[in-house]
């Protein structure tokens, strides 16, 4: 923008420098101000010495050019308004900023004013004074600058035998035909250089007595002027700016070969190198013209993340070269290794449209109402939660964020060994398996949860899905109480059938009832069949409220197993029933529990054996304990029902099971009666292979 301004300073330096005449000369000491002037139609009829030092002219071709063809494109619009507007009133002076061409074809940036002195008697001109901004990065030419006088190349490299090679051959070149040559490198590149530059025969020892080759440490230059994390310009200026003044004094070309910017970048200090990047350009600006090689090890840009910062890096070169990888390719190699780039850059694209769907089902998941979601680390403290997560435990976001969420105040203690068998299934395999357990809600109410946690991706974090299952857990207790209530409501009654049916089989004594008699026996089966689903009923209620009663008595397993084998036998006479054992067994439990287990696990074993004869019952004894089994030959039990038959009501549920009655509790029941005497109850079987039931009991 332009804007007015009284440019006193600008006449009275105008009249100190005593210009009278259109042809004369101006004459401004500091290199970075351009003075020029006009003729009433904006052609040059003189301009400073500086010209040369700021945009590349020798002044004398300047004469009769027109201003606005050395202003860039976007620029020439302001020109012509200032001039048009200053050219109304004698004297006025407008500020505005411009880019110059440079004489390579690069922009560089102006600020600058120009004064209406054509009505002046003896000037008749107009008076551009224009000052280089030197703080703003020329912009490179459109294309091409051979015409350059100043290179600023970026070399990439993978191996350091390349760069070695690259530099080398720079420097090499450089101290061969008589320019002055300055690294600035790491120790172990300086002495890899010099090495080369010896063996191709440059004695090294001479250059430097000649001040032609400057070896110099590149961290050692870099604490000269950083500070903190960023290079501070105008101790950049003075260090750099001598070195350079020092080595080109008397000489012609130079060459400057620095790895301070890749040395920043390799420590992450991304934004200091591209900062000293600039910082050279500058340089060149107000230093002689020299040649600049940077180089950056290409594995340094790998990953999406520095794509930005490498693209501004190029912006900072007037040539970028690619690293060895492509240098080394022929034409049609190349062309391979350009469409390789390209559909590694399409597979990219894909599996960034990918993971974006999966985050948005993740949000999605997070915005749920119904699911909680929470991300904690491995010490169970909650760091991000979804309000539904918030609202189960009753905490709000403002307390999780102060840390307030942990597993020890979130889960009651006797849920920790389940949350620490989690962590460590986390740890091992990376998520856990669905379990249940409970929360300790804000207001100390219990909240029952369905919870499932896997590791979050390339963190040390877990990713937890949490469902509020109260409503479940309430039917089920629903469901146990009626189970409960119905089974004493039934015992009753069937008690007292029980006792009046033996008491009709006492009264039927007279010859000729036989017929009564033979269908009493038969309603006693019935009853004593009901009475056992009643008592497993029972039995399960009280499991569930742990209330099932155990005696705790010393007695021999061996007598117990042979009793039940032999009522058995007696009962049946389909099945030939097997009892092996080698001595007497003592334990300590309850004796009628027990024989529940065995008696229910022998008619399993004939009710899942309809077309064998033979079921076997072992007894052995190790050291510690007595372990039981009952084997038979029936229909078997498929892998994968082997752990559900001992969860309560589990049936298997295929076409040959089917048919058989049942509640699929007995198992259940029989497990927890063998836990809580200290034992354990597996089963062997495969499908129709018959199935082999254990139990073991500690010995006393
Ligand atoms: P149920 O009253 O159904 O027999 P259980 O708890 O005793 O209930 O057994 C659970 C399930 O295990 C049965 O439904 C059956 O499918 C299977 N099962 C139990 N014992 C055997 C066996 N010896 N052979 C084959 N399947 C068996």
């Amino acid at each position: 923008m332009a804007t007015a301004s009284n440019k006193t300073n600008v006449t009275s330096a105008f009249h100190e420098e005593k210009i009278s005449g259109q042809n004369a000369r101006p004459q401004i000491e500091n290199s970075t101000e351009l003075l020029a002037l006009l003729s009433a139609e904006g052609i040059i009829t003189s301009v400073s010495a500086s010209i040369t030092t700021t945009l590349g002219y020798a002044p004398e071709t300047m004469a009769g050019t027109d201003i606005l063809a050395l202003i860039h494109p976007d620029d020439v619009d302001t020109m012509r308004l200032v001039l048009s507007e200053i050219a109304q009133t004698p004297g006025k002076s407008l500020s505005a900023e411009y880019r110059f061409r440079h004489q390579d074809e690069s922009w560089r940036w102006f600020e600058g004013s120009l004064t209406n002195f054509l009505q002046v008697p003896g000037m008749g001109t107009q008076v551009g004074i224009f000052r280089a901004i030197i703080d703003r990065k020329p912009i490179p030419p459109a294309q091409g600058n051979g015409t350059s006088n100043f290179e600023h190349f970026v070399q990439f490299y993978q191996t350091d035998e390349f760069l070695l090679n690259i530099v080398s051959n720079f420097i090499g070149a450089g101290l061969g035909s008589g320019e002055t040559c300055i690294v600035i490198a790491t120790k172990a590149h300086r002495e890899g250089l010099e090495e080369r530059l010896k063996a191709n025969g440059l004695d090294l020892t001479l250059t430097c007595t000649y001040g032609t080759y400057y070896s110099l440490d590149a961290d050692e230059m870099l604490s000269k002027f950083m500070e903190g994390d960023l290079p501070e310009p105008e101790r950049f200026f003075e260090t750099l700016g001598s070195i350079i003044g020092l080595a080109a004094k008397g000489r012609g070309r130079l060459r400057v070969f620095g790895e301070m910017v890749a040395l920043l970048w390799s420590r992450g200090k991304q934004t200091a190198a591209i900062h000293l990047e600039a910082l050279w350009n500058d340089l060149y600006n107000l230093s002689p013209s020299f040649t600049l090689l940077c180089a950056y090890p290409m594995r340094n840009f790998t990953g999406e993340t520095y794509s930005r910062q490498f693209t501004e890096i190029c912006h900072h070169h007037s040539q970028v070269i690619p690293d060895e990888n492509y240098i080394l390719l022929r034409s049609d190699e190349r062309l391979r290794a350009i469409a390789q780039l390209q559909q590694q850059a399409n597979s990219l694209e894909v599996e960034i449209v990918e993971r974006k769907e999966v985050e948005a089902r993740f949000q999605r998941l997070l915005e749920s109402s119904l699911i909680g979601v929470f991300i904690s680390d491995f010490a169970g403290t909650v760091l991000d939660a979804n309000d539904a997560f918030l609202d189960l435990v009753g905490y709000t976001r403002a307390e999780m964020q102060m840390g307030m969420l942990q597993r020890d105040i979130l889960t009651p203690p006797e849920f920790h060994h389940k949350s620490l068998q989690a962590l460590q299934a986390l740890k091992e395999i990376g998520s856990s398996e669905t379990y249940e357990k409970e929360y300790l809600h804000k207001s100390g109410k219990r909240i029952p949860v369905l919870i499932a946690v896997t590791r979050t991706e390339h963190s040390d974090t877990c990713t937890g899905f949490v469902l509020d299952i109260s409503e479940r857990k309430e039917l089920d207790q629903r469901k146990d109480e009626f189970i409960n209530m119905a089974s004493h409501e039934l015992k009753t009654p069937v008690t007292s059938l029980k006792g009046f049916l033996s008491l009709l089989q006492k009264l039927l004594t007279t010859p000729g009832e036989e017929k009564a008699l033979y269908y009493l026996a038969r309603m006693d089966t019935q009853v004593n069949k009901l009475t056992k689903l009643i008592n497993d009923l029972l039995d399960l209620s009280k499991i569930q409220t742990g209330k099932l009663d155990y005696r705790n008595e010393l007695f021999d397993l061996q007598v117990l197993a042979q009793e039940i084998v032999e009522n058995i036998q007696g009962t049946t006479q389909s099945y030939h029933l097997v009892f092996e054992s080698s001595s007497h067994v003592e334990v300590h439990g309850d004796q009628d529990r027990i024989g529940q287990v065995l008696i229910n696990l022998l008619n399993n074993a004939m009710k899942y054996s309809p077309l064998a004869e033979k079921v076997l019952v072992r007894l052995v004894k190790d050291q510690d304990k007595a372990t039981v089994s009952v084997q038979d030959f029936g229909i078997g039990i498929a892998q994968e029902h082997q752990q559900k038959i001992f969860e309560r009501f589990y049936q298997i549920n295929d076409a040959a099971t089917k048919t058989y009655p049942g509640l699929g509790i007995g198992l259940h029941i029989s497990n927890e009666i063998i836990k809580r005497h200290g034992g354990q109850m597996w089963v062997k079987s495969e499908k129709d292979q018959g199935a082999t039931f254990y139990f073991t009991l500690p010995l006393a």
